[in-house]
């Protein structure tokens, strides 16, 4: 059962609540019945899931809830505070200090993502403005500088590695101090693993570290283990100076809510958590937000700074002009299709919104619009000013069809190909007359920037299936009220 399922199972038990006339022991006992089962299924250990039954039911007790309160809504928070417990190491994470040298070194078994997770920590790092780089201390498994080096190339991330040099103290040594001579802020060092824990792996790993003295010891876990991350993040602890965790492949396993909670009883913090082969497919670990987006409640800090993230301020106002007077360029859809693509994957952006279900995005209807929207950018490439600028371009392609010639023969697509595009785009700019139209989304403050960057991020397929731009400021409206009244506690919204 992968964590998606663990949600859904979790919210589906939540709505009997809703579903039930009256709120009685029986539906309660029932309801927790179900989610203790599904947590069992994820592999959390039999004990925690005991634990979580008996305080959730012991938080709501009905004789003691005064008859005016919410009695659905008192349940279903005891149970969100239980399933934070859950996973909560009770310490907090590391966090790197800007304008300092932070040496990271990742360390665990082979095959668990260490390579991979180094990458995508490096990848985080430098699109938030940090100087960051990569070393490539495994002279263990053959290739694995060239795994390293062609991930940072893709990236563009610096990096540092020998393919004649056999020892890692030595690369790693000559790494890290080439690196903080050049002031890097963050130095990610990768180093080998083995199988299994011997003592040869131990043993380099502290003279790796000794060496390098890094700032933050990172262990890195395979998800699929399930609890046994438990014993198993013990022993590494018990040799090296383990600081942080990160669990990868969350995506693909049956166990995953079996490791988050094992990690979180040796009272290790998890940084990071990998979902997915990209390097995109990584994500901050913080409890909350993340009980929240498991169970479709979305993550609105998360939202946020991928917002700030983008730094679309400077252009904001204007766009804002525009959309006032419904004016909608092909260029300002190039632009949004830009974003939407700077911002990451699809998926993880949808599931930061609040109530808006796990599953409306599979991985296939992500990637093929991610193919569809390149493939309009590079139509859109072979346009001239004139027909990027005119204020419905559309009209001007089709009045003239020998321009949608030339420009399906620039782009090396055909014709109707480029009429796709050109539909999409009228459907956007009927989108920006309608929000033109309606001046009450354009009220001062973050809720109109919100809905601006929203609006313009979204596919008219997953804003329709938000109630369409009235439903979506609705909804972003109870978000931000949400999250100034619980201080990042989502409401349930059934
Ligand atoms: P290392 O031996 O610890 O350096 O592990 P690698 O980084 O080489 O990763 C081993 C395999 O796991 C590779 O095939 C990766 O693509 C894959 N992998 C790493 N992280 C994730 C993840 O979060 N999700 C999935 N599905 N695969 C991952
Ligand atoms: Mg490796």
């Amino acid at each position: 059962m992968v964590l998606a399922d663990l949600g859904r199972k979790i919210t589906l038990a939540l709505r009997s609540l809703s579903n039930a006339t009256i709120i009685n022991d029986d539906v309660i006992n029932s309801m927790l019945k179900e989610i203790c089962a599904a947590l069992l299924e994820a592999d959390v250990n039999i004990k925690l899931v005991k634990q979580l039954r008996e305080n959730v039911k012991s938080a709501i007790v009905l004789e003691e809830m005064a008859s005016g309160m919410n009695k659905r809504r008192m349940i279903q928070c005891a149970l969100f505070k239980e399933l934070v417990k859950l996973i909560d190491p009770g310490t907090s994470a590391w966090n790197p200090t800007k304008g300092k040298h932070n040496v990271i070194m990742m360390v665990g078994l082979q095959g668990s993502g260490k390579t991979t997770t180094c990458s995508k920590m490096a990848y985080f790092y430098q699109r938030k403005g940090w100087k960051t780089c990569l070393i490539c201390a495994d002279t263990y498994r053959a290739g694995a500088f060239d795994q390293l080096k062609q991930n940072a190339t893709k990236a563009r991330i610096p990096f540092y590695g020998s393919y004649t040099e056999m020892d890692p103290v030595v690369i790693a040594a000559e790494g890290v101090e080439r690196f903080k001579s050049e002031n890097f802020e963050i130095i990610i060092v990768d180093t080998s693993g083995r199988h299994k824990q011997e003592e040869s792996l131990f043993e380099e790993m502290l003279q790796v570290s000794n060496t390098v003295q890094p700032d933050n010891i990172v262990y890195v876990m395979d998800a699929s283990i399930g609890q046994a991350c438990e014993s198993q993040a013990k022993a590494f602890k018990d040799k090296v100076d383990v600081a942080s965790v990160i669990v990868t492949k969350l995506d693909g396993h049956a166990k995953g809510g079996g490791a988050l909670s094992a990690v979180a009883a040796t009272k290790s913090p998890i940084i990071f958590i990998g979902t997915g082969e990209h390097i995109d497919d990584f994500e901050p670990f913080k409890t909350q937000p993340f009980i929240s987006k498991l169970l479709g409640m979305g993550d609105i800090e998360g939202l946020f700074d991928r917002f700030n993230e983008l730094k679309l301020d400077d252009n904001n106002e204007e766009l804002m002009n525009k959309l006032m007077h419904g004016q909608f360029t092909i260029r300002d859809m190039y632009e949004m299709l830009q974003n939407i693509m700077k911002m990451g994957p699809f998926g993880q952006i949808i599931r930061m919104i609040p109530s808006f279900g796990i599953d409306i995005l599979s991985k296939g209807t992500e990637q093929e619009m991610t193919t569809k929207f390149k493939k309009f950018m590079t139509i859109m490439d072979s346009m001239n000013d004139q027909e990027l600028d005119d204020k419905d371009g559309a009209k001007l392609l089709s009045k003239q069809p020998t321009r949608i010639h030339r420009v399906a023969r620039g782009a090396g697509v055909s014709n109707t190909d480029v009429q796709e595009m050109l539909l999409q785009y009228t459907k956007f700019s009927q989108l920006a007359k309608k929000m033109g139209g309606n001046r009450a989304f354009f009220k001062s403050g973050d809720m109109t920037k919100m809905t601006s960057q929203m609006a313009k991020m979204m596919s008219p397929k997953i804003l329709n299936s938000m109630g369409g731009m009235a439903g979506m400021s609705g909804r972003i409206q109870s978000m931000m009220r949400a999250a100034g009244n619980t201080k990042g506690l989502m409401p349930f919204n059934m």
